[in-house]
């Protein structure tokens, strides 16, 4: 109507043609509270997409969280506060003993690029070795190992990038030994053009190369080997942390490996920016000392309490398994949904994948009814996206409260949809 598009030209004379919105037609939102959102005109949305929300819209144990520090306490990170302490400690628990400090950001573009910064210090390379189209953020040290990117990033010439691991395309015998191989391989590249390696970086279910979960394991001999070369792993947890990929806590678990360092961040504070990094100690050790480290906002009183409330809900409620229950449910339902036009369901937990194929025989990539379906869905007041190098994968990444009665309106209406789009 006349206002929607007022505003939409005001946004547009004021923000440019960058900061791009979802739908042709965007959706204007008002409100939200648990899987649902609502427009300006009421109508009500299941949240299939959304990973921010992790705990679902509006949590109350985090709306109460921030509300309550907001109103007592809120600075700079330069004065002894308690919260920063409870919360790392309740943080680093979550993770393997071997990562057992943290450091906070407020962006996980400003985690990745610290995690360069210290992968540099610490190992006195530059090389970076990432997946081919993956996306790790907006600064400029980490758009350069961003290819998701595309036109607007020149990569570093330090910087290599590798296929992620398509089970689909491949065998998984095939994609097991292939990564490990293709890494050794940007090794060896980078080396004979005088580059020491300094880190190899990835999500631990590979989001913006095409919801690759991978097979169990795959990244054991390419960590190994980034190791052998004197450089460290960083898992890219951004995506699939905080429980998502319901087996695991850490997406980086299921294979059986242990990071340097693991970037984190989205559904850190349920929607409270904040981000960043857990490490081994002697990291830090090596680093801290002598490059000192400061950020205004990062482990705010705030933030610590948002953070604290995130993970106190996902154990109390326990979400990592609601994750996994709910997450199989769904992907037996996607998997069953006789339609020539699904080619791959994929992933773990609530971080899914469906690749969408003009026929399932050639496994040609279908980005134009794959943009029907997202149409579709919306028509039926369902959220999803399209990922992917051909923007032909549905991405399923709902709060992690979604609950099975939800999976079945997304189950229903994506059969509908596909019957008719
Ligand atoms: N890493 C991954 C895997 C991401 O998906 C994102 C955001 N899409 C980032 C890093 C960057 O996080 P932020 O947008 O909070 O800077």
């Amino acid at each position: 109507d006349d206002s929607e598009r007022a505003l939409i030209a005001r946004r547009e004379k004021v923000l440019g043609p960058a900061y791009r919105l979802f739908y042709e037609k965007p959706l204007h939102l008002v409100r939200g509270e648990g899987v649902f959102l609502y427009d300006v005109a009421g109508e009500k949305y299941l949240d299939a997409y959304n990973n921010v929300a992790s705990l679902g819209h509006c949590h109350p144990r985090v709306v109460e969280a921030i509300t309550k520090q907001t109103a007592i306490l809120n600075t700079h990170t330069r004065y002894l506060h308690e919260g920063i302490v409870d919360y790392a400690e309740t943080l680093t628990e979550t993770f393997p003993d071997t990562l057992s400090q943290a450091m906070f950001t407020c962006t996980g573009s400003e985690a990745n690029d610290l995690a360069v910064r210290i992968a540099r210090f610490v190992t006195g390379g530059t090389g970076i070795i990432a997946t081919e189209l993956a996306y790790h953020g907006l600064t400029s040290a980490v758009a350069e190992f961003s290819p998701s990117l595309g036109e607007s990033v020149t990569l570093g010439p330090h910087v290599r990038t590798v296929p992620s691991p398509d089970a689909y395309r491949n065998s998984p015998e095939e994609v097991m030994e292939k990564f490990g191989r293709d890494v050794c391989a940007a090794i060896a590249d980078l080396k004979r053009h005088g580059i020491k390696p300094a880190m190899l970086v990835t999500d631990t279910i590979f989001s913006s190369d095409g919801i690759f979960a991978g097979p169990k394991g795959f990244l054991k001999p390419a960590v190994d080997a980034i190791h052998e070369a004197g450089g460290l792993f960083v898992a890219d947890e951004v995506q699939p942390g905080f429980g998502r990929t319901g087996e695991t806590m850490w997406g980086f678990e299921r294979h059986g490996v242990s990071p340097d360092m693991v970037t984190i961040g989205k559904p850190m504070g349920n929607g409270y920016p904040m981000a960043g990094i857990v490490l081994r100690p002697e990291i830090i050790a090596e680093f801290g000392p002598r490059a000192r480290y400061f950020n205004t906002f990062g482990g705010n009183p705030v933030a610590a309490a948002a953070g604290k409330a995130v993970l106190d809900a996902i154990r109390i409620d326990g979400l990592q398994h609601n994750a996994l229950d709910v997450g199989r449910y769904l992907m037996d339902g996607l998997m069953s949904l006789s339609h020539t036009a699904i080619g791959d369901v994929r992933g773990s937990g609530l971080f899914i994948g469906v690749e969408i194929v003009s026929d399932t025989a050639t496994k040609r990539p279908d980005a134009a009814l794959t943009t029907r379906i997202v149409n579709g869905l919306r028509e039926r007041r369902i959220l999803i996206s399209a990922s992917g190098p051909n923007a032909n994968i549905l991405k399923i990444r709902p709060p992690l409260v979604f609950a099975r009665e939800h999976a079945d309106m997304l189950l229903s209406a994506l059969d509908d949809v596909l019957n008719t789009a």
